[in-house]
This record gives structure tokens, sequence and C-alpha cells, in this order.
């Protein structure tokens, strides 16, 4: 029995004439996720995408652990092709579902025919369909209301398919439909949270790590390189900068007042991670702030980190609690490499008593003693690049 799988794609139903170029971006990256696992052929037909593996070894289960991770697949399954056949149908139907029947007690059939032209009508379908299976698995029985399973048969253009429900997609954009931003990224909780977020929504991501050695252990590194691998699965390829930010961090230790050590700080990482975007083609920063969350997260200390920056810089946690980040961070699997303890930059050098209200002005002039612009050349030309994915 010949089998493919199909793709729903969701939200791109929305997207008007741009639809084209979303689907196509869509399948360019579902061709590269599938390309190690052999030949296959992909066309699309109203919503749907279609991948028929051309090879006799194709691993079905393999594809399907990689379609899970595409953004902007809405909802996908295996299904089986027949012809255009109510024969054919009725043949192929309790053959090719043994497997799930044989495990559930209750089951639905629903019909969709596009096209009209096909002799029975979908209640006409879902009738034979369903008596058919009744009369091969005695054990089962029909329950429209709440079936252990929705059996569908689809009617469309060149042939008929069969399946047994679906799996739910990733969801939210097909990766490069929004263009490209630079996500920066600790050992935390929150950043590659930010970041798959930000992907979902389309970006490609680019990711900058500021690290002080010897405060900070090229084990932090590893770390913050294993969380990008994690968001890299759904993302692609993530170009990484790690960036040398010890001078820096004693530079601000002796020429600036204590409690201005944080926003300074963060105010010199938005700054080099600006320049580093613009050099690598982003348009946007990403970070993992959430609203009140620590001292360096206060509106106004928010609105000193945006003054020193052009870009819109994005912070898609803004709004939600600890426990909803920690939700996310478990479903894309980091949250076990997030917790591993570590030294970061910004707890190596944090002030008993933190600035939470700088006015306009004040950081200003806490940061009047540093050589800023030579500060940031410095750090940029011992940026170390590499590729995660
Ligand atoms: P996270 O869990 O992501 O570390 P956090 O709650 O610890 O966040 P902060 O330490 O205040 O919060 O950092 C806020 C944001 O600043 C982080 O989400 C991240 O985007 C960025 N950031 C913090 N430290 C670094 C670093 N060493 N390198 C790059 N970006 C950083
Ligand atoms: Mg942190």
């Amino acid at each position: 029995m010949k089998e493919i799988i199909l793709i729903k794609d969701g939200e791109l139903s929305l997207k008007g004439l741009n639809r084209c170029n979303f689907e196509d971006k869509m399948i360019s990256n579902i061709k590269r996720r599938l390309k190690s696992l052999g030949e296959i052929k992909i066309t699309k037909a109203q919503s749907t995408i279609y991948i028929e593996p051309l090879s006799e070894d194709f691993d079905f289960e393999e594809a399907l652990n990689r379609i899970k991770l595409v953004f902007g697949v809405a909802a996908f399954s295996r299904a089986c092709v027949c012809n255009k056949d109510m024969d054919d149908i009725l043949l192929k139907a309790p053959m090719y579902l043994a497997h799930t029947l044989n495990k559930i007690k209750t089951f639905k059939v629903e019909a969709k025919r596009s096209d009209k032209s096909f002799p029975f009508k979908s209640p006409e379908i879902c009738r034979e369909v369903g008596a058919e299976i009744l009369k091969n698995f005695s054990h089962l029985s029909v329950d429209v209301h709440n079936p252990d399973e929705i059996i569908t048969v689809e009617v469309r253009d060149y042939s008929a398919y069969i399946r047994a429900g679906q799996i739910h997609g990733a969801g939210g954009l097909p990766i490069g439909t929004s263009g490209r931003a630079e996500v920066l990224i600790s050992g935390g909780i929150d950043s590659p949270v930010a970041a798959w977020t930000m992907a979902k929504r389309g970006l490609i991501l680019n990711a900058i790590h500021f690290a002080s050695p010897p405060y900070t252990s090229p084990r932090a590194e590893q770390k913050v390189k294993t969380l990008l691998s994690k968001v890299a699965k759904y993302s692609g390829t993530i170009k990484l900068a790690i960036v040398p930010f010890t001078e820096i961090q004693e530079e601000i230790g002796k020429c600036c007042p204590e409690d201005y050590f944080t926003l300074i700080m963060r105010r010199m990482m938005m700054r080099i991670s600006q320049r580093v975007a613009q050099s690598d083609g982003c348009s946007a920063l990403i970070t993992g702030e959430s609203l009140g969350q620590v001292a360096s997260q206060t509106l106004p200390a928010i609105a000193s980190t945006d003054g020193v920056c052009s870009m819109p810089v994005l912070r898609p946690l803004i709004g939600m609690d600890k426990e909803e980040i920690i939700k996310i961070s478990k479903q894309i699997d980091a949250f076990e490499t997030s917790i591993l303890p570590y030294e970061d930059c910004c707890t190596v050098f944090t002030p008993k008593h933190p600035h939470t209200r700088p006015k306009a002005g004040q950081c200003e002039a806490a940061e009047a003693k540093l050589d800023i612009e030579k500060l940031i050349e410095n750090a940029i030309s011992g940026i170390e690049y590499s590729y995660i994915d």
C-alpha cells in the first residue's frame, strides 16, 4: 500500500497573496529537514502539502519526528493513497488501519470530498467505510460524539486518502518569513525560551553571548551552546558570537558607581549586540526579559537600556510569569540544561543594591568615565564565532 505524509498549514491560509511565498518557504524548510532520509516528492494543493517518499525504506517515524519541529505546520499525518474508487477505498481502509483499530474500542468516520464529481457524497462515504470497518473488526462500535479515533477519508483531485487521527504541528510561521534577529543568550531559563518564541514567528536567529573569563568558565559557554542546539532543532543553524566581556566589567567596576553596575553593563551589552546584529544582517534584538522579574527589568531600567539602541528590541516574555516560561522551557527540552549551576557575567558582578529606577540622564552620568567606543571596539575584535545546529 502506498503511503504518504499530509501536512496542513494553519495560519498560512490567512496570508492572502503572500501565501504562496509562505508555503514555498515551509516546503523548502521541510525538504531540508527530511533530506537525509532519502528522496521525496513534495506537491501542494488546497492548503495541503503532500510528501511522497520515493524509496522503499523511507523512515516514516523519523520523518514525522522531524516535521513536528517545523514552524508553519498546523497538523500532519500519515495517510494511505487509494484510487478514487469506492471499492479500492473499502479494500484498503481495514488493512491500512488494522494496527490502529486493534487498539481502540470506538471510532467515527469523517469524509471530505473536494472533488465533487466523485459519485458518493460525504455522508455516504462515511456510512460505507464505517460499515466495512465494523464488518472486519467485531470489537468496535461507532461513537460519533466521543470516539477513541477519528478515521478520515479525503477524496481529492488525483487520489483518495485514508488516515487515522492527526498530529499537532509546531504552529507559527515558517523560519525565514519574518527576517533575521540577534538573540542575547545567557545560560538561564528565559533567553532560550525567548529565542524559540521568536523563531516560531518566522525569524532566522543569530545569537550573541557575553563571557567574562576567568570569572566565567568554558563550562558556561558550553552550556549556552547546548541550549542553542535545543533551539536550533526548530530554528535551523544559529550563528553564535561569543564576546569577551571581562575588560568592560572590570572597567565598570573601576569607573562607575556600584549601584549602576548592572544597568551600565546591560547598556554595554545592548550597544555591542546592536553592532554585531547590524554587521550580521539582523534587524532586531531579542532578549529574555520579563517585566519586574529582576532589578534590571523594571520599566525605567528597560527604558535606560532601550535608550542606547536604535533597533527594535523584541521581548517576547515581557508579560509572562516564570511558570509560563518554565513550561515552554520544558516543552523545548531546554529546562534541564538551563538549571545546571553556572556563573553568568551578570551574576559575577552583581551590586548589593542595584538601581531599579534610574532617571533619564543618570546612567549617562554614571558611565561618563568609560571610554565606551574603545571598549566596544576591543570587545568586538575579540569575538569568536561558531555555528550551532
Ligand atoms: P535568563 O534566564 O535568560 O538568563 P534572567 O532572568 O537571568 O534571564 P538577566 O540576567 O537580567 O535575566 O538577563 C536578561 C536578558 O539579558 C537575558 O534574558 C538575555 O537575553 C540577556 N543576557 C543576560 N546575560 C547575558 C549574557 N551573559 N550574554 C548574553 N545575553 C545575556
Ligand atoms: Mg541570566
